[in-house]
């Protein structure tokens, strides 16, 4: 299997608090990753680590084989949780200015511009300060910085966090077009749990530690199950019949939700207690779900 970033047993400590405490992982080539935890779970902490921003106690990081600190700054493209551009430049001498630090010839930065600019729609606002823009203009001149020096490798920190949902949805469009268009491979962290459904690999980590990994697929099968929401007219009748076949419910104000394994347990439901159904809704299970369940948080889901 083609890995292009690996982590082994890799360790962080500040002082007495254990951010990182012995994690391992692989990121295939092309795919898009997603580190999914809780705030305060070491997500950032270990995308530090990965840029060389941060030293690790223990454990390596190995990118395309390689451990020296250059190559990875050469080949990782970095989105930070938080803006790092200028506020007082416009977007263009932003831009300009960083990009003259990754490529040493001017024809090449006001290319690599140019580029940048017509892909991620920079046009309309590429004069204005970038301290004026609105979150989803920032987010994408960020996401240009990442790019300047075509990184092979994008580490996206938290990249919707904070956005209203439009603009959750343009930097989505972005991802989408980057794996696409480039194959480029993308390591985003998020505390969405539903953004994490168009990944190809997930690993959930809290307090320092990876709770599950695997494809969304695989982790829904096994964490999340489909839910059968009924507010029936008689209500005592319904729950002693459920009593009675020994069905598991829950009750909350005048709707029974319960856990359905198969399709055909839905249907049997529907058909056994169709005279006293008022309404009911078929939910299928989520990404949040799984969330909950391995991490333990509750927010009124069965
Ligand atoms: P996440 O990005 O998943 O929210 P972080 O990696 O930022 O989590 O933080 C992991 C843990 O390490 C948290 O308990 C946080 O408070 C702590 N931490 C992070 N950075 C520092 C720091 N510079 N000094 C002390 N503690 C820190
Ligand atoms: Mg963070």
């Amino acid at each position: 299997m083609d890995y292009i970033l690996e982590v082994k047993d890799l360790y962080k400590s500040y002082k007495d608090i254990k951010a990182v405490n012995g994690i391992s992982f692989s990121v295939k080539r092309g795919s898009l990753f997603a580190f999914l935890g809780p705030n305060g779970a070491g997500k950032s902490t270990t995308i530090n680590i990965i840029t060389t921003l941060l030293d690790r106690d223990k454990g390596e990081v190995i990118l395309n084989g390689k451990t020296n600190d250059t190559y990875f700054r050469e080949k990782i493209g970095v989105v930070f949780q938080d803006n790092v551009l200028d506020d007082l430049l416009t977007v263009k001498q932003n831009l300009i200015l960083r990009g003259s630090l990754y490529l040493n010839n001017k024809a090449a930065v006001h290319k690599r511009y140019e580029e940048l600019k017509s892909f991620l729609n920079l046009e309309e606002f590429e004069h204005q300060p970038f301290g004026k823009l609105s979150g989803g203009q920032k987010r994408r001149t960020e996401i240009a910085r990442a790019l300047f020096a075509n990184p092979e490798l994008l580490l996206m920190d938290e990249p919707t966090t904070g956005l209203d949902p439009e603009t959750r949805q343009t930097v989505w469009k972005v991802i989408d077009e980057l794996r696409k268009r480039d194959g480029l491979t993308i390591f985003l962290t998020t505390h969405y749990m539903e953004e994490a459904v168009g990944a190809d690999h997930v690993v959930i980590i809290d307090k320092g530690l990876i709770k599950v990994q695997g494809t969304p697929a695989a982790l829904k099968d096994q964490y999340s199950h489909d839910r059968l929401v009924i507010v029936p007219h008689d209500k005592k009748a319904f729950e002693a019949s459920l009593q009675k076949e020994n069905i598991v419910y829950k009750k909350i104000a005048d709707q029974f939700v319960i856990k359905v394994d198969e399709t055909d347990e839905m249907f049997r439901l529907l058909d056994t207690y169709r005279k006293n159904i008022k309404s009911f809704e078929a939910i299928k299970g989520t990404m949040d779900d799984v969330f909950i369940n391995v991490i333990g948080e509750v927010n009124g889901n069965v």
